[in-house]
C-alpha cells in the first residue's frame, strides 16, 4: 500500500477474463483493497455468460440460479500501473464460487493452470510466444457500423512510420505497451491498411496469456483515449484479411534447453514436437471452436488468404495451419496459425497445449509435411468452416474434453451455442442487398 501510494497509484482495476476473454474490472480505491484482498470482490456471476453487447446468456450456474455470486481475488503479483491513465493500476485476478471456495469451472484462467498441471504431471513445461494482429478504425458517421478502416493507413505491409501511419500509432502504443511490462517486442504494418501486428515475448503458458489478455484490453483501451477503435474482431471487413492470433509454442526439458529439438531428429526436431503437431492436427476441429469462437471467425479462412483453410503442417510454410519456423536449437518450435485475434488467450492456449499433450501421450507422427501451395484440398482436410461445425467437433471430442473439463466444455458449449443461435435469427444488411428488390 505504501509502495503504490508512493508511485501515485489510488485506485487498482482488478480484471479477470470471462469466458470470452473480455477483460470484467471494477476500480478499487486503493484504501479498500486490503479488504478485497481479505474476503474478495462479489461480482455477478452472469458477467460470465453476459454477451458483449448485455445479453444473459442462459446456461447452468446463470439465470436458472438466480444469478448468484462469484468471489473475485486480486492476484497482487500482476500489479502494473497503466502508463496511459496515471494514477491507476491494473491487477489480474482469480475466481471461486462462493458456496465451495474453490474455483469455478469456466474462469479460464484455472482452465489454463489445471491443463498445464496435467502437462507437469508428464514433465512437459510448455513455453508459449503469441502473435496478434488487430484493426485501428476511425469514426465514421455515414458507414453503417459508425467505423471505417483507419484513414491514416496506406495499407502496404512492413511499411514503417508515417505512410503507413499517418498518426504514429504504433509508435505510442508500442512505447506504452512497453512501459507495461508485459512483453512487447515489436510491431509492424500489416497486410491491410489499419491492420497491426505487435509481437509478444515467449514465456511460460499462464504468463504468456496473461500478458496476451492485458494486451488486448491495453490496445483497445488506448485506441479509445485517442477517439478510435482498435478491434480484434477475426474478419471486420468484406475488402480486406482477417486478424490472426498466432502462437508459438515449445516446451523446456529438465536441463533448461528445448524439448523440441533434436538435431538428429527427422526435420531438426525432437519425437516431442512432432507428436505435438500430430496430436494438434488430429484435434484441431475441435480447437477451431475455441480458436475460431465467434461466427464471424470462419470468414477469416480461405485459400490465398495466409490464415489456414486445411488442416496441414509445413517447414517454414506460411499457407499451412502449423508452420515450423526455420529456427532449430533454443529457437525449434511450431507456430499454431489457426487462431484468429477474437480467441479468448487463455483458451487458445490451454487448447493449443491440451491437443499437444494428447498427441505427446499417444506418440503418433504427423503425415509428411506440405511442401509448396498450402490451398490443395487433395491433401488434406478442411477446417470446420462455420462455429456450429467447431462446437459439434468440440462436443464430440472426448479426449479433449477429458482435458478440458465437462464442466468447463458444457457451458462454453451452450454460451456459444445461444451466440450461434442469435445470429441466425438476425436479419443482416447483406440479405437485405440480396434479396429486398429482386424477389
Ligand atoms: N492476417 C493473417 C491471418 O489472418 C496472417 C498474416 C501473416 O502471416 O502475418 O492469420
Ligand atoms: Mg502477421
Ligand atoms: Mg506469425
Amino acid at each position: 500500500m505504501q509502495r503504490l501510494a508512493a508511485e501515485g497509484i489510488d485506485v487498482v482495476r482488478v480484471t479477470y477474463p470471462d469466458l470470452i476473454g473480455t477483460d470484467r474490472a471494477r476500480d478499487i480505491l486503493l484504501d479498500h483493497l486490503p479488504s478485497a484482498c481479505d474476503h474478495g470482490l462479489a461480482f455477478c456471476r452472469a458477467v460470465y455468460h453476459t454477451s458483449p453487447v448485455g445479453d444473459v446468456v442462459p446456461v447452468s450456474g446463470g439465470l436458472d440460479a438466480g444469478l448468484p455470486d462469484i468471489t473475485v481475488r486480486p492476484d497482487l503479483d500482476s500489479l502494473v500501473p497503466l502508463p496511459w491513465e496515471p494514477g491507476v493500476a491494473a491487477c489480474l485476478a482469480d475466481v471461486t464460487d462462493p458456496a465451495t471456495g474453490t474455483t469455478a469451472p469456466e474462469s479460464p484462467r484455472d482452465l489454463l493452470r489445471t491443463v498445464l498441471d496435467r502437462c507437469a504431471e508428464h514433465g512437459l513445461r510448455p513455453v508459449v510466444g503469441p502473435e496478434l494482429e488487430y484493426f485501428l478504425c476511425d469514426e465514421a458517421p455515414a458507414s453503417p457500423s459508425g467505423w471505417q478502416r483507419y484513414s491514416g493507413a496506406a495499407g502496404v505491409v512492413y511499411t514503417a512510420g508515417l505512410r503507413a501511419d499517418g498518426d504514429n500509432h504504433l509508435l505510442r502504443t508500442l512505447r506504452l505497451l512497453r512501459d507495461m511490462n508485459i512483453g512487447a517486442t515489436s510491431g509492424n504494418h500489416e497486410f491491410d491498411g489499419g491492420q497491426f501486428e505487435i509481437n509478444l515475448t515467449h514465456s511460460e503458458a499462464l504468463s504468456a496469456a496473461d500478458r496476451a489478455f492485458l494486451f488486448k484490453a491495453a490496445v483497445k483501451e488506448l485506441a479509445r483515449k485517442e477517439g478510435k477503435l482498435a478491434t480484434f474482431m477475426a474478419k471486420p471487413f468484406n475488402d480486406a484479411g482477417g486478424s490472426g492470433f498466432h502462437l508459438h509454442l515449445s516446451c523446456d526439458n529438465d536441463e533448461g534447453g528445448n524439448a523440441f529439438d533434436d538435431p538428429a531428429g527427422p526435420y531438426g526436431l525432437s519425437a516431442t514436437a512432432r507428436h505435438a503437431v500430430a496430436g494438434i492436427l488430429a484435434h484441431a476441429p475441435a480447437l477451431a471452436a475455441l480458436a475460431n469462437p465467434t461466427v464471424n471467425s470462419y470468414k477469416r479462412f480461405g485459400p490465398d488468404t495466409l490464415a489456414p483453410w486445411l488442416i496441414d503442417w509445413g517447414l517454414d510454410n506460411r499457407s499451412a495451419m502449423v508452420r515450423i519456423p526455420p529456427e532449430r536449437g533454443s529457437g525449434a518450435r511450431l507456430e499454431l496459425r489457426l487462431g484468429d485475434a477474437s480467441a479468448n488467450p487463455y483458451l487458445l492456449i490451454a487448447g493449443t497445449i491440451g491437443a499437444a499433450l494428447l498427441g505427446v501421450l499417444a506418440g503418433e507422427e504427423p503425415p509428411s509435411p506440405l511442401e509448396g501451395y498450402g490451398y490443395d484440398t487433395s491433401r488434406a482436410a478442411v477446417l470446420p468452416m462455420s462455429l456450429p461445425t467447431a462446437l459439434d467437433a468440440l462436443e464430440a471430442d472426448t479426449e479433449l474434453i477429458d482435458v478440458l473439463g465437462k464442466e468447463f466444455t458444457a457451458s462454453f458449449l451452450s454460451y456459444k451455442r445461444n451466440e450461434t443461435e442469435r445470429f441466425h435469427r438476425h436479419v443482416t444488411d447483406w440479405e437485405f442487398t440480396e434479396y429486398a428488390y429482386h424477389l
